[in-house]
């Protein structure tokens, strides 16, 4: 299951990370997918904010690979950023599986898609995409059976309908329940059934 969440600047994004790690087992590991500027860096300053650490030491590992961030009651983030690496199992260098075992050291991967094969099952899958400027589309899907979902993101998933006719979200057809109600949105558009944020100027019909 996955919760969607759109942030308007970085403090946001970083505010919904310190209260995605209030809600994290203790240990748990934070795959993080998103193109460069996406916010990843962003998001682990809230996980190390939220872990009690101290998020302004946090800066992309790109070349160490591997960084530890002291948090609260002797436990640690390590936060890593997978770029670099040559392939997945160049990441066993740093001593990766002492880290996954160790319960005391919460994981935060960046581009973890490059290191797919080596995360552990019950990792938390963040995804980031730009959604304009300074709005971020930030996706975190929860493992299932390891840990209950805390009820925000419970809340997020069943607010997640469909914008026609209120009907939970089939994936494949965007924010609509199906290609039928993504048809009918389309038709409210051609209808004026969508406010333009001004309103149109004699201007705009000019040839340019
Ligand atoms: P990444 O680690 O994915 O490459 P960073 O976190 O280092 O990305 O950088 C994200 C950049 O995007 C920062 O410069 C930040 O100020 C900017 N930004 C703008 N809007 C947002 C937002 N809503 N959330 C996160 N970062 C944002
Ligand atoms: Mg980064």
């Amino acid at each position: 299951m996955q919760a969607e969440f759109v942030t308007d600047n970085p403090e946001e994004t970083q505010g919904l990370a310190k209260r995605l790690a209030a809600a994290l087992p203790a240990g748990a590991c934070v795959a993080l997918v998103g193109e460069l500027g996406a916010g990843k860096t962003c998001f682990v300053r809230g996980l190390v904010e939220g872990l009690g650490g101290d998020a302004s030491l946090v800066s992309s590992p790109t070349f160490v690979i591997s960084c530890e961030h002291p948090c609260a009651q002797a436990t640690q983030l390590a936060h890593i950023d997978a770029y670099r690496l040559g392939s997945e199992e160049e990441i066993l260098s740093i001593g990766w599986l002492e880290l996954v075992a160790d319960p005391a050291t919460w994981l935060a991967v960046e581009w973890a898609d490059r290191i797919a094969g080596q995360l552990p099952a019950s990792r938390v899958m963040v995804t980031l995409e730009h959604a304009g400027q300074s709005q971020r589309r930030i996706s975190i899907k929860w493992p299932q059976g390891i840990e209950p979902a805390p009820q925000w993101i419970n809340d997020a998933l069943e607010s997640q309908v469909c914008a026609v006719c209120g009907e939970p979200l089939n994936q494949a057809a965007g924010p609509f329940c199906s290609d039928r109600c993504k048809m009918a949105d389309l038709g409210r558009w051609f209808s004026g059934g969508y406010v333009l944020p001004r309103p149109l100027k004699d201007a705009d019909w000019e040839e340019a």
